[in-house]
């Protein structure tokens, strides 16, 4: 193992960094603005061990139903999700430890106003309640100015680039208490990612975690081998494992996460040098407040079942729970759906194949399949 240390961050009664022990994180997937569900599920996570708990926040309700969460759970380590609406950090930090943001997403309001001076009203706002922060940066959604300046082939470039830029902008505004995160649903690009932004940054501390990574077991694996590549070359300072589950099964994250942990610590390792994906690949988000209808996580499971004929076929398919992110994380798959409230979404690379019911949606997503692996020829092995 490499030991490698980071400057140490402060989340509520947990630091992370600087050789502490490697925190365990998961978030709730429940509508943040369901007070009770929400509850529930940061209690659930808490017995799970969960050593700090996210929740997605996008609407001024949302803001209410976590002052509510906050006086219920008061002793958790919270930490919000910003999306587009990043102004509500103000109306959030004082019920929370640590504000995570994503640099993609900052150029979709005030697009007038320049970014660092976004970044600095973040700032003011993380110091002004002693919060932490995260730059998250997401493979489907990295600032499109970065993007531009790639070869299409190359997405690790541009997400490191952004994470990069970012964090030079909080050292500029002299915060230090910042960690970053390099998403991808590819183990071997988050490895990668992280690995080049570590040469850069050594000092920073590192969230880890394969973005949706799907059910378990696949989903596990792949968390697995990232983890196991990286933490034994010091990398990773807290992590979480997103898996798609049904609500009551959500404390499995944390409990993986801890199993992955003790394994490498123990040297029990699963993974070969490098993580090669043949066969049917089933990318699914982990769910979250956001998701548009909870049939999502049965579509998920169904539709595993149903393309297990097809598992032989190197194909991609993506399920994603919502429109905030499921738009640009389909793109890379060779079929990807992404919920609305009463219909799905079916496409075919970035290319829209249409909208189909709850009840529809399995029958043409394998017709597709079928033609694809007819077009293809598709390679078996
Ligand atoms: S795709 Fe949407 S529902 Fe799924 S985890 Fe991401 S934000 Fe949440």
């Amino acid at each position: 193992m490499t030991e490698r240390k980071t400057r140490e961050v402060r989340i509520g009664n947990v630091s992370i960094g600087a050789g502490n022990p490697i925190a365990v994180q998961s978030m709730t997937a429940t509508r943040t603005q369901d007070i009770d569900a929400t509850v529930r599920q940061v209690e659930l996570l808490e017995q799970a061990g969960a050593d700090i708990i996210r929740i997605a926040i996008d609407t001024a309700k949302d803001v209410v139903a976590l002052s509510e969460v906050r006086k219920a759970r008061a002793d958790a380590n919270l930490v919000i999700d910003l999306q587009e609406n990043y102004r509500l950090a103000e109306r959030v930090a004082p019920f929370v430890q640590k504000l995570r943001y994503n640099p993609g997403h900052l150029h979709h309001i005030e697009r007038e106003k320049p970014i660092r001076d976004k970044v600095r009203y973040l700032v003011d706002v993380a110091r002004d309640h002693g919060c932490a922060m995260r730059i998250g940066v997401n493979c489907g959604s990295v600032d499109p100015e970065k993007l531009s300046r790639y070869a299409k082939n190359d997405s690790i470039t541009p997400m490191v680039e952004s994470a990069l830029e970012h964090a030079a902008m909080l050292d500029d505004l002299g915060f230090d208490q910042y960690c970053v995160s390099l998403k991808d649903s590819d183990p071997n690009k988050v490895i990668d990612a992280n690995v080049l932004f570590t040469e850069s940054r050594p000092d920073v501390p590192l969230h880890l975690g394969v973005t949706e990574a799907g059910m378990p077991p696949d989903g596990v694996i792949k968390t697995r081998v990232a983890f196991e590549q990286l933490i034994t070359r010091g990398i990773g300072d807290t992590i979480r494992v997103s898996l798609t589950l049904p609500f009551e099964r959500k404390g499995e994250e944390v409990t993986v996460g801890r199993q992955i942990l003790d394994d490498i610590a123990n040297k029990r390792f699963r993974s070969v040098p490098r993580f090669e994906q043949h066969g049917l690949n089933i990318i699914s988000c982990p769910s979250c407040s956001r998701v548009e209808n909870e049939a999502f996580i049965d579509l998920a499971q169904n539709v595993r079942d149903m393309t297990d004929y097809a598992k032989e076929h190197d194909i991609t398919i993506a399920v994603m729970g919502c429109r905030v992110n499921g738009p640009g994380e389909t793109d890379d798959a060779d079929l990807g759906m992404w919920c609305a409230p009463s219909f799905v979404n079916l496409k075919r690379g970035p290319q829209t194949l249409g909208q189909f019911t709850y009840d529809e949606i399995l029958g043409r997503l394998r017709l597709e399949l079928d033609k694809l692996i007819e077009e293809k020829g598709a390679s078996s092995f």
